[in-house]
């Protein structure tokens, strides 16, 4: 059954700077103030009756946790400990950066509960790091990964394609790094321009282009796919489409409320476009794929198929439980194919 998050946002808590392409004011909407004990409770009390039979995990996103006093750690985690021990929630996640986790660190919060901590990793290449002014190495995103790894917790990288200095080729060497490393978990957050940060002057003087959406979901599809090649989940693409990101908060960059699906949908797409055999321009297809995976084969506003355009008279689309999410067939008068996104593309980084 799905998890269901309760989220409390701890916007820079724990900070010891604020990042140049960070708001996350902006990001959750949020003031970030940290929530006493019994607007803790109540908070999960309402998301309990919501939430049914589905387990609850409770999550500190938007700071930096284990930058916290530890007393404050303590005081955030200490009301969960009832509701763990009596199953009403299951598990708790916090985020935090690589070089604020350790041993020690780790073992303790274990002990009170938490199972997955998020590490904002963004980069493993170390002039992007520099200027992002992010203060940490890549060495201390790995060596994080493997404590958390090695302390039984799960591990999530958040990986930035687009920081300045990046390129496609470094964000690829970065999601292989994250995965040797031992991350069980990826998200991938293209670069937003939030109005405001030292990245909006850079974007507004010109000293620096993010990523469009178009060239966002071409590199998170060769990241996806690489992620799903390793059999690592990528949890989330793109940012969420919270209160607080629209207009007044959006300057530039790869912001798209729907990042996510674009990105799996043009996997679909290539492997149509792999699939559909010379053999087969001009005839009727019908095309099965898992009923979870229609929207994505279809593409937004049906646009996968438009796309196709001369090479098939007519295509229709039918679900088909028995496949996997990952596998198409093709059917037409003379063929029938089967596919499947992982085994049947292939993509390559130019080197730069
Ligand atoms: S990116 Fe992480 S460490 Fe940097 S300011 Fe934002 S929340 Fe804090």
């Amino acid at each position: 059954m799905k998890k269901v998050t309760v989220p409390f946002f701890i916007s820079h808590q724990g900070c010891p700077h604020t990042c140049v392409f960070c708001d996350q004011h902006a990001i959750s909407g949020s003031s970030g103030a940290l929530p006493a004990a019994e607007a803790i409770l109540a908070k999960i009390g309402v998301w309990r009756r919501s939430a049914g039979e589905r387990p609850l995990e409770v999550a500190f996103f938007g700071g930096t946790f284990t930058a916290l006093p530890e007393a404050v750690q303590d005081r955030l985690l200490q009301p969960l400990q009832g509701l763990l021990a009596s199953g009403e929630v299951s598990s708790v996640r916090i985020s935090t950066r690589p070089d604020c986790i350790d041993d020690a660190t780790v073992t303790r919060l274990s002990r009170q509960g938490v199972t997955t901590i998020e590490l904002g990793v963004q980069s493993m290449d170390s002039s992007v790091l520099e200027r992002s002014g992010r203060g940490h190495t890549a060495e201390a995103s790995e060596a994080a990964i493997r404590c958390i790894r090695d302390g039984g917790l799960a591990a999530v990288a958040q990986l930035m394609p687009g920081l300045p200095g990046d390129t496609p080729a470094k964000s690829f060497h970065s999601l292989k790094r994250v995965i040797a490393s031992g991350a069980g978990f990826i998200r991938l957050y293209p670069v937003v321009v939030l109005r405001g940060t030292e990245l909006a002057r850079r974007f507004q003087s010109g000293e620096y282009v993010p990523l469009n959406v178009e060239e966002g979901v071409q590199l998170c599809k060769v990241l996806l796919h690489e992620s799903m090649r390793s059999a690592v989940p990528v949890i989330r693409i793109g940012l969420q489409a919270d209160d607080g990101l629209n207009d007044a908060t959006v300057l530039g960059g790869c912001w798209h409320p729907s990042l996510g699906r674009l990105t799996r949908s043009e996997l679909y797409y290539d492997l149509l476009c792999t699939l559909l055999p010379s053999a087969t321009i001009g005839l009727n297809c019908t095309i099965l794929c898992h009923p979870a995976r229609i929207s994505e084969v279809l593409g937004q506003g049906r646009i996968n198929l438009k796309r196709l355009g001369s090479r098939v008279a007519s295509v229709r689309i039918k679900p088909d439980e028995t496949l996997t999410k990952e596998e198409l067939v093709i059917e037409s008068f003379n063929h029938c194919i089967k596919g499947h996104v992982v085994t049947d593309l292939h993509y390559t980084i130019d080197e730069e």
